[in-house]
């Protein structure tokens, strides 16, 4: 099969479905007509076999996880989706893994409305990148930088799934294995995102985990924070699957997860609550945003948590995006 026959085959049937994209697939550059108002949200990454999904990996999720990593970025940011461009490199042209990936891909794109715009395709080591083409109303995307003392730390979703499904994917449980699904199908908090418009001082979603990832706010907005390391939302299949001394480095420091963490005033944590939970995403409150400079992690009794050395960084070739 040719570059232009997988073009023809896999590509193209996934383009030009929104209104905005005035020409999709087929032209020297796509054109995309932005809704009046709104500012384009822009996010690239690239994702490469062996370093951030292992080789082995499904082929539809091999297409499913570089998109749903950039929609992530958008839905931390407060955007919902327009379209995208994917540049796919591959050691060879075979059908069968690109119908998986392809299938993969389409999923998810035609479950948020996403329109395949354009991209590349060549020969080389398996890797994947897509850039996510959103929008945001003008002056209401959520940044990294507003958080401010008194806030609340909030997390969607639960943690450390994605970390224990890297193992138990190690040891040869398949993708229908719930933790392993996590690790490979992870889930954009997109309608999340648009509800915290208005609402959160900074939004950020966890992909190298919550401890880096709330660092990233607490420097941007010149803030410390104190978390609650038991409060951290668990599944329940990770509760019963993780060893006890795995689970704080797997909920804190290890990322892959994509849910968001966003700063919150009290008073905005019941209504984003019941709004959340009305979409079937779970919120909780994991701690506050004070005046300062730092994280403290805490457990339950206020006890100090230190975590294992090197923290996050030492389990960063395994897992996450960077
Ligand atoms: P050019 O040389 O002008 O870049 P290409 O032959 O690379 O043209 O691509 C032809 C068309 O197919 C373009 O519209 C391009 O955006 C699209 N395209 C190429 N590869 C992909 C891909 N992997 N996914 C989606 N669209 C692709
Ligand atoms: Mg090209």
């Amino acid at each position: 099969m040719s570059e232009f026959e997988i073009i023809e085959r896999y590509f193209r049937p996934l383009t030009g479905r929104r209104a905005e994209t005035r020409l999709g697939i087929g032209d020297d550059a796509a054109l995309l007509a932005p809704p009046p108002g709104q500012l384009l949200a822009l996010a690239v990454d690239t994702l490469v076999a062996g370093i951030h999904f292992p080789d082995d990996a499904p082929a539809e999720s091999v297409g499913h996880k570089p998109l749903a990593v950039n929609l992530s970025d958008l839905a931390a940011m407060g955007a919902a989706p327009l379209g995208a461009l994917l540049s796919l490199t591959l050691p060879r042209f075979e059908a069968e893994w690109l119908e998986g990936f392809a299938r993969g891909f389409a999923a998810l794109a035609s479950r948020y409305r996403v329109d395949l715009l354009g991209g590349d395709t060549t020969r080389g080591p398996l890797s994947v990148t897509v850039q996510a083409i959103g929008c945001v109303p003008d002056g209401e995307a959520l940044r990294r930088g507003g958080a401010r003392p008194g806030d609340l730390v909030v997390v969607s979703g639960s943690l450390g799934d994605a970390a224990l499904g890297l193992s138990r994917w190690r040891q040869g449980l398949a993708a229908a294995d719930p933790l392993v699904g996590r690790l490979h199908y992870p889930e954009p908090r997109l309608g999340l995102g648009r509800l915290l418009r208005g609402h959160a001082s900074a939004c950020i979603d966890i992909s190298d985990g919550l401890v880096a990832d709330l660092g990233h706010i607490l420097e941007a907005s010149g803030v410390a924070a104190r978390i609650d390391a038991d409060a951290v939302p668990l599944s329940a299949d990770f509760a019963a699957a993780c060893e006890e001394d795995r689970r704080r480095e797997y909920s804190l420091a290890w990322g892959d997860d994509y849910e968001l963490c966003a700063c919150l005033p009290p008073e905005a944590l019941a209504p984003i609550r019941s709004a959340a939970e009305a979409e079937g995403v779970p919120i909780t409150a994991v701690g506050e945003i004070r005046a300062g400079a730092g994280l403290e992690v805490v457990d339950g009794q206020g006890r100090p948590v230190t975590l294992a050395a090197g923290g996050y960084r030492h389990f960063r070739g395994g897992a996450g995006a960077e």
